[in-house]
Parts: C-alpha cells; sequence; structure tokens
C-alpha cells in the first residue's frame, strides 16, 4: 500500500462525492421526466375515452328518449343526419321531431324483435334522398331498469348512391351488349339477302335458282321478323297495373294454348294438381310469355318428343341477414329431353345465346328480365342426358291487397 492509495478514501463532501449526487441527480430528473410523460399519457388516454367523445365521434346517430318518447339527447352524427339541434330537440316528442321514424319506431313496439333492424328513407332539406337503418332498444340505467328507448341509426345513403350508379352502369353495359348482338343478329340474314339479290339478274331465268332464291329469302326475312319481335318484346316495360291472380291458372291456360302444337310433336304437358292457390300479382300477359317460352324451349329441346312436368309450390327465402323473409311462388318446369350440358348452363340467360340453327337466343334472356321485373327469379338445373329442370319463383301475392 503506497500513501496515494490512503487519498481515495475522500470524507464526505469531497468531489468524488459530488460526482455520485450529480448522477443521483440526473437519475431523478430523468425518473420525474418518465413519471411526466407517463402520467400526461395517461391524461390524454383519459380524455380520448371521455363517453362524450365516443358519443359524439360515433358516425352512427343516437338517440335517446324518455318513456314518454320526448327526446333526452342527441349525438353529433344524429344533428348532422336529421338536421336537428341537440339544445332545441331536448324534451321534443320523438314523433314530431322525427315523423320520418314514427312508421318504423310503430312497427318494432308491434314486433317486440330486438334485433330487427328497420329500413328509412327520407329527403332532407336540400333535397337529397337518405337512407338510414335504423333500431330501437331500450334504455337502461345504472340499475338496469328501463327508463326509455335509445334509437341508433346508420347513414348508407351514399352506399345506397354508389349501388345506384352501378346499377345504371350495369344496365348501360347491358344495353351496349345487346346493341352489338342485335348489329351481327341482322348483319347475317342481310348478308344472305344481298347476295341472293347480286346474282338475281344473272339468274333469273333459272327456275331452281329462283325457287331457292325466294326459299332463302324468306328464311331469312322470317329471322329478322323473329329478332325484331323479340325485341320489341324485350323493350316492352312490365304494366304497371298488376293483376292478382292464381299461378296455376295462367300455367293451364298457357298449356291448353299450346297443347295442340305441342302435341303434334309429341310432347304432352302434365301439371300437378293441388287444392293450394298460388296468388300472385302479374302483368298475365308477360307471365304467359315466360310459360310459352319455357314450354316451347323443352318441345325444342325433345324433337323425338317427350313429356314437360309442372309442380307449383311455395318456399320462402331470405336473402340477407337484415331483410325480412318473402315468401315466392314457385313454379318447377321439368322436361325429359336431352338437358343442359353444364359448360352451357351459365350461358343460357345471356341475350343471343342459342344452340339451334332458327333460334334467336332471346327466348330465356326475355323469361328472366320478366320475371326479375316482377320481383322473382330463375333458377335452372340440368345435366346432360337428364333433361332440364326451371324453377320460376315470383313473389307471393300480398294476401291484403287485390
Ligand atoms: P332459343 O330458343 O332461341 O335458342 P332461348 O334463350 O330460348 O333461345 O334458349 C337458349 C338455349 O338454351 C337454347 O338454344 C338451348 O340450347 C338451351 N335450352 C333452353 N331450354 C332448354 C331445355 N328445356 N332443354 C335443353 N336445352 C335448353
Ligand atoms: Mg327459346
Amino acid at each position: 500500500m503506497n500513501a496515494q492509495g490512503l487519498h481515495t478514501q475522500s470524507p464526505p463532501g469531497a468531489p468524488a462525492d459530488a460526482a455520485a449526487l450529480k448522477e443521483l441527480y440526473a437519475q431523478y430528473n430523468q425518473n420525474t421526466e418518465k413519471l411526466r410523460l407517463a402520467f400526461e399519457r395517461l391524461e390524454r388516454r383519459f380524455r380520448e375515452i371521455d363517453p362524450y367523445n365516443i358519443y359524439n365521434s360515433i358516425t352512427e346517430a343516437l338517440i335517446t328518449l324518455d318513456r314518454d318518447e320526448n327526446i333526452l339527447t342527441c349525438n353529433a352524427a344524429a344533428e348532422r343526419i336529421f338536421e336537428l339541434n341537440a339544445h332545441q330537440a331536448a324534451g321534443r316528442s320523438f314523433r314530431d321531431a322525427l315523423p320520418m321514424c314514427v312508421r318504423s319506431f310503430e312497427d318494432h313496439a308491434e314486433r317486440a324483435d330486438p334485433g330487427a333492424r328497420y329500413e328509412i328513407h327520407f329527403r332532407n332539406s336540400g333535397g337529397d334522398p337518405m337512407y338510414l337503418r335504423g333500431r330501437y332498444s331500450p334504455l337502461l340505467d345504472r340499475n338496469g331498469d328501463e327508463i326509455g328507448y335509445t334509437c341508433l341509426f346508420t347513414d348508407h345513403s351514399v352506399e345506397r348512391l354508389l349501388e345506384e350508379k352501378a346499377r345504371r352502369q350495369d344496365r348501360l353495359t347491358a344495353l351496349g351488349e345487346l346493341a352489338a348482338g342485335v348489329a351481327h343478329e341482322m348483319r347475317n340474314p342481310l348478308t344472305t339477302i344481298r347476295g341472293y339479290l347480286q346474282i338475281l339478274p344473272d339468274n333469273k331465268d333459272d327456275d331452281e335458282f329462283i325457287h331457292e332464291f325466294s326459299d332463302n329469302l324468306i328464311r331469312e326475312i322470317d329471322r329478322l321478323t323473329r329478332l325484331t319481335d323479340n325485341l320489341l318484346n324485350m323493350a316492352k316495360p312490365i304494366s304497371p297495373e298488376l293483376r292478382r291472380v292464381c299461378l296455376s291458372e295462367t300455367v293451364t291456360a298457357v298449356a291448353d294454348f299450346l297443347a295442340d302444337k305441342l302435341k303434334s310433336g309429341g310432347v304432352s304437358v302434365e301439371i300437378e294438381e293441388s287444392a293450394e292457390s298460388f296468388p300472385v300479382r302479374v302483368d298475365v300477359d308477360r307471365i304467359r310469355q315466360v310459360f310459352i317460352n319455357l314450354f316451347v324451349n323443352a318441345a325444342e329441346a325433345m324433337s323425338d318428343g317427350g313429356r314437360v312436368f309442372v309442380r307449383l309450390s311455395r318456399r320462402t327465402e331470405t336473402f340477407s341477414s337484415d331483410e325480412d323473409p318473402t315468401v315466392f311462388v314457385v313454379a318447377e318446369v321439368a322436361d325429359n329431353g336431352p338437358g343442359i350440358p353444364p359448360q352451357l348452363i351459365d350461358r343460357l340467360f345471356d341475350p343471343f345465346f342459342t344452340t339451334k340453327d332458327t333460334g334467336t337466343g332471346l327466348g330465356l334472356s326475355l323469361t328472366n328480365r320478366i320475371v326479375e321485373e316482377h320481383g322473382g327469379f330463375i333458377r335452372v338445373e340440368s345435366a346432360a342426358g337428364e333433361g332440364a329442370r326451371f324453377w320460376v319463383f315470383l313473389p307471393e301475392a300480398d294476401e291484403s291487397k287485390g
């Protein structure tokens, strides 16, 4: 041990201790800063999760009512969507302040289905269409006692507008495709007619040619006539005057109307008897067209004769969780012909899709359109060699309406 070694054990207050203290102080400062930051973060979180902010930040309109259906509170979205002022609205009767919601509110009271959602449609003061989906539930206090109602509305006006736009675009595209198809379908017979006319002067004394000439011209002109007839039918909108009829009567009438024609081709139509009635509200002429097309197609598919079998039934379909189930009257038209190969099924309803030399390919496309315009749809099932089976779904007529 040397003399210098003694100096390392300095008494308190000596410079070495000052360094330690400084270090300690710095650490203290650092920790306080950390604490301060943590506190700030916490405070911010606290502000952020303030129920008031949540209430006013959600995009759904939230309105609470007391037991007498007077407005208690409206959040910011409710003020915006319903053009209300929360302060002025408080205390007002819900029915007076929001007349557009009254029907759905009453529906809810009647059905008492807590999960049910209601479509609400109105125009705002600027004339813009508003589409809301509303939901009503009890307003509970801290003890879980019912003290009024909570009304929650989702605004889906923008989606609706976009959907509408897309539908319009689809229609335009379909129209473009149809026009292109028509042009194509017309060009073939016109080319044939032109070809024959061109060589007519040189062959006008050839009896055989004249025969062929007139046969072919008539065939091509018939084809053009069929095409225009079908197109006219296609363009015809369904009558706004729908009639309530029993679908089995319409189907039977069509079968009777076609009976002779079908019988000559060895085809019989059998309609299953039923004691039930199948009420639908339809443009009868157009619905007759639907079954004419289906029966004629079946008969054309069974050139060696066969059997068309028709059965009516009733079916309930639900398309999405927020829609009410719809009751449909279903007409099943089945034949025992060659059926439709699976690779063609998807194209059946395309305009101009045909496997026949003299076909227009417009029958099923028109059939589908008529059914859709009645709020229905068509399903088809077939395997080659097993016959074809079509189901026509039409919404059942409301009992209460004539
Ligand atoms: P078209 O009868 O003028 O050919 P459609 O639109 O009525 O036009 O029918 C399109 C195609 O669907 C037919 O060409 C045929 O190939 C097929 N098809 C329709 N119905 C049947 C059926 N019952 N059995 C077999 N094939 C069918
Ligand atoms: Mg057809």
